[in-house]
């Protein structure tokens, strides 16, 4: 069923066999997914989508599995894009959208990545997937793979998010705590690969949870009608997704599903790890390692991502930016959210909300932009970040 051609090396160049478990390319960077898009686009149109499975897999030919009876599925994407009038008023943006990942299986967009890494791991008949994780991958994987029977072995920071933990945990994975940062999690995994042949779903390092992440782009497009956004940001870690957004927006032009300027795509960091920002602001094509990576918004506490080339070339080729706010802002933010909007959304989407501020502040969005911001996850993943602070009543008993 796929229109999967190969893996291709977006820095050298080399191609692979994609019926090959493959992790990185000889050269060290990561391996893009690429399909025979003058076949694909004679196979499907938009109109085909209409009716479909309201999951991501409705744009299977977009996908990389060769047999439908491999997805692994909990019901993962087409989430909705909700309009944000009240917060739009707030921040003088008369257009302004909040894509909910937060509705996602496991509360968090990881569960894209999960449910098309995992299938694709199925297919080419791998047993045992290891990742390092800030948290909410390790609670995605742990579940789509405990689905297809998988055994899983999870190593996140000692400091990640109890529910993250809970997650693992309550499904079976094997689950180590890790002194430091998910950079120190991914040597104890690399370390695990070397020794045990675990197959390594560190992010990047296999080329199929960037397909899943991608069907955001898919999504956008068609929940927009094909008229695309003026502006997504996007709270960026690894930057999976918004190289994923961009890959699809790609496709999508090249098979003529879409046209005219690609929107803006804004990168959003924390001002305690700034690393794509800070090679933003120098004109860089790659980032440096950020040391003494710090912020209440786990997800985004990336000091160095293996991608980061990509994330800037999106940038850069979208005449996007990239911008950072601090964790009292993303605080800010997050209530700003919840009091207008009714929406409990996790500190990294709330990250976008503030440098969505920022940017219509200085000029860089216009009010009348049509400006979607990506919530990558629900609050309800976060319970320590609001604090009880409420008087207790006595009862009414014996009164
Ligand atoms: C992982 C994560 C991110 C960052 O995602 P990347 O695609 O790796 O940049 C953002 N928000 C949340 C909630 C996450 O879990
Ligand atoms: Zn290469």
């Amino acid at each position: 069923m796929s229109f999967l051609t190969h893996l291709e090396c977006p820095k050298c160049g080399a191609a692979y066999d994609p019926s090959q478990v493959v992790n990185l390319c000889a050269c060290g960077s990561p391996l893009l997914a690429r399909y025979d898009l003058e076949r694909l686009a004679r196979a499907v149109t938009k109109e085909d989508l209409v009716g479909r499975r309201a999951d991501l897999w409705r744009y299977w030919e977009f996908l990389p599995l060769e047999r439908k009876e491999n997805i692994v599925s909990l019901g993962e994407g087409f989430t909705p894009i909700l309009r944000a009038p009240n917060l739009g008023r707030e921040l003088r943006l008369k257009h302004l959208y909040i894509k909910d990942e937060g509705l996602n299986p496991t509360g968090t967009f990881k569960a894209r990545g999960a449910a098309v890494g995992v299938s694709k791991a199925k297919e080419l008949g791998i047993k045992k997937i290891a990742l390092p994780t800030a948290g909410n991958a390790g609670g995605a994987w742990s579940a789509f793979g405990v689905k297809a029977g998988m055994e899983m072995i999870i190593a996140m920071p000692q400091d990640a998010p109890d529910l993250a933990k809970k997650e693992c945990i309550v499904t079976g994975a094997t689950t180590y705590l890790v002194e430091g940062l998910i950079s120190d999690a991914g040597q104890i995994i690399a370390r695990g690969v070397k020794e045990y042949g675990w197959f390594e779903a560190s992010t990047l390092k296999e080329p199929y949870r960037i397909e899943g992440k991608k069907t955001m782009g898919l999504e956008i497009a068609e929940q927009f009608n094909w008229e695309l956004p003026d502006a997504v940001l996007y709270p960026t870690g690894g930057g999976v997704g918004i190289i994923g957004i961009w890959k699809a927006l790609n496709e999508l032009k090249e098979i003529g599903w879409i046209e005219g300027p690609m929107p803006k795509l804004i990168s959003v960091q924390a001002e305690g790890c700034a690393p794509i920002v800070k090679a933003f602001a120098e004109g860089k094509k790659e980032s440096e390692f950020w040391h003494g990576a710090r912020t209440i918004a786990g997800g985004i506490r990336v000091p160095k991502a293996l991608g980061d080339f990509l994330v800037l070339e999106a940038v850069y080729s979208t005449k996007g930016t990239a911008v950072s706010v601090s964790d009292a802002e993303i605080m800010e933010a997050l209530k700003l959210v919840a009091r207008t909007e009714g929406m409990f959304i996790c500190p990294e989407g709330a990250a976008t909300v503030a440098a969505a501020k920022k940017l219509r502040d200085s000029g860089f969005l216009g009010e009348d932009e049509r400006v979607v911001l990506l919530n990558t996850g629900s609050g309800l993943k976060y319970p320590e970040l609001v604090e009880i602070r409420l008087p207790i009543i006595k009862g009414l008993q014996g009164a």
